[in-house]
């Protein structure tokens, strides 16, 4: 979806290069982009005829273990930090997929299973170093360029190049985790179950819906393949008899198929959706947040997957609040952390010739139900063509955003990323 052919591509190789590369390009004014894991689905990663800084070869992770935190660079990936922090038994709250990309994850917010136990990943950030757009060495933590601190956490790329992050960490070696599969209509009552049961579930409990239609798999009776239906994933992170007893009460509800559960080391799930988005599929989403779940709402959902134009399209619900939702607003940059309930389209799928039809699908999917959304976007799940949803991201956050802005990177040097700059019109909303 995102093909360019920068002009030249700089690996850097410590954070002199970094340094370096930041002032080269600067001083040619030159369109740089900046790539971590390059998963950003916006394509911010790359650019045409402009300059890469790539952070690939910046993958090191120094773990304090009896501090619990971790020094790691700016390249890392997700699993890279998993790798390096579970040989100690401790974990950093992170995404879903371990080929991500840390850096980016983190700077826009970073939610993932362990959220509502332990927060968003920049929630667990204790300090930043970075090159700014003037080419200096900047620190960030709470008592040392506190703005910036706050805007670092939640406002993405916008404010330079983090080169190292400091993490808080948590023990943590193993969750309970459960699958399941409902057809017919099942999938239309376990979703207003999950609705009503999430607000009152403890935070140790994660349980996620996609809807989708079912692929061929040794696990779903043949028949039943193409039809749609809805994929769990119940994970518990804390003590497993009494996630024993939340498991059984979710899944003595309706009627679940191919119910697989157990205590699964936390590696494994870090990496077990890791081959269900490929590098090379073609991917376009959407997202957004609602307040409540209608009932009508949650039919329109369901019904859209009979006309599916790719058997991998999924809609992923997710119910934030926990750890995540008790931070205070202003505590961070981080968008909206109130509303519940999380929607993110995913359109993926292979064929280039595939690409309007599948755009369209969730387009028209996104476009019915927005009237019932409430304003706002998580900036990670944004598409490329949704710079005028930015403000909307930041809501009362975006004027100081933009100050924060003016003061690291008043040339908008670091713009390819969900741009905090001051053609962006303000907020429709502001607040919420
Ligand atoms: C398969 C897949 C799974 C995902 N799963 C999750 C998930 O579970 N949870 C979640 O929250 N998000 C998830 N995302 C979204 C993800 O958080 C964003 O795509 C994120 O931008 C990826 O970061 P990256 O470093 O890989 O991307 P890149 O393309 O390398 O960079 C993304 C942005 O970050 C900037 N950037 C990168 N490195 C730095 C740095 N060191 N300093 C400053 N700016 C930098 C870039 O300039 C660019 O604007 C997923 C995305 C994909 C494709």
């Amino acid at each position: 979806m995102v093909q360019r052919t920068p002009g030249v591509v700089l690996r850097c190789a410590d954070v002199a290069d970094i340094r370096a590369a930041v002032r080269a390009a600067s001083a040619a004014g030159a369109l740089t982009a900046v790539r971590c894991g390059g998963h950003s689905l916006a394509g911010f990663g790359t650019c045409h005829d402009g300059v890469v800084i790539d952070l690939s070869r910046l993958r090191g992770v120094a773990v304090d273990e009896p501090r619990r935190s971790a020094r790691a660079q700016g390249g890392c990936l997700l699993g890279t930090i998993d790798d390096a922090t579970q040989c100690f038994g401790l974990v950093f709250p992170s995404g879903v997929v371990s080929h991500t990309g840390a850096s980016g994850l983190i700077l826009g917010g970073g939610t993932g299973w362990l959220t509502r136990l332990l927060g968003l990943s920049c929630d667990n950030v204790e300090g930043f170093t970075l090159i700014s757009a003037d080419g200096s060495l900047v620190r960030a933590r709470v008592d040392e360029n506190p703005d910036l601190f706050w805007a670092l956490r939640g406002g993405g790329g916008n404010f330079g190049i983090v080169t190292e992050f400091e993490l808080k960490l948590h023990a943590l070696k193993s969750v309970l985790l459960c699958t399941a599969w409902r057809f017919g209509d099942d999938i239309y009552r376990v979703l207003r179950f999950w609705r009503d049961f999430m607000p009152q579930a403890p935070d140790e409990l994660k349980w996620n819906i996609s809807l989708r239609v079912a692929p061929r798999s040794p696990d779903i009776p043949s028949q039943l393949f193409g039809q749609p239906c809805s994929s769990e994933s119940i994970v518990w992170a804390g003590d497993e008899t009494v996630g024993g007893r939340y498991l059984k009460q979710i899944l003595g509800f309706g009627d679940p198929l191919a119910i697989k559960k157990g205590v699964v080391p936390f590696l494994r799930l870090q990496t077990m959706a890791d081959t269900e988005f490929p590098h090379g599929s073609r991917y376009y989403t959407k997202s957004g947040y609602f307040s409540s779940l209608q009932d009508e709402s949650i039919g329109r959902m369901i019904k859209s997957f009979d006309s599916s134009p790719s058997s991998e399209n999924q809609l992923e619900l997710a119910f934030f609040g926990g750890a995540a939702g008790k931070i205070s607003e202003t505590e961070t940059a981080f968008g909206d952390r109130s509303t519940p309930f999380i929607m993110n389209l995913l359109g993926h799928w292979t064929d280039p010739f595939a690409d309007a039809a599948n755009v369209a699908w969730v387009r028209t999917l996104f476009t019915s139900l927005r009237p019932e959304m409430k304003s706002g976007v998580y900036v990670n799940f944004m598409s490329g063509d949704e710079q005028n949803r930015v403000p909307e991201a930041y809501g009362r956050r975006w004027q100081r955003l933009l100050r924060v802005k003016r003061a690291y990177d008043p040339q908008n040097f670091f713009h390819l990323n969900q741009n905090i700059a001051a053609t962006n019109p303000a907020p429709a909303t502001v607040g919420f």
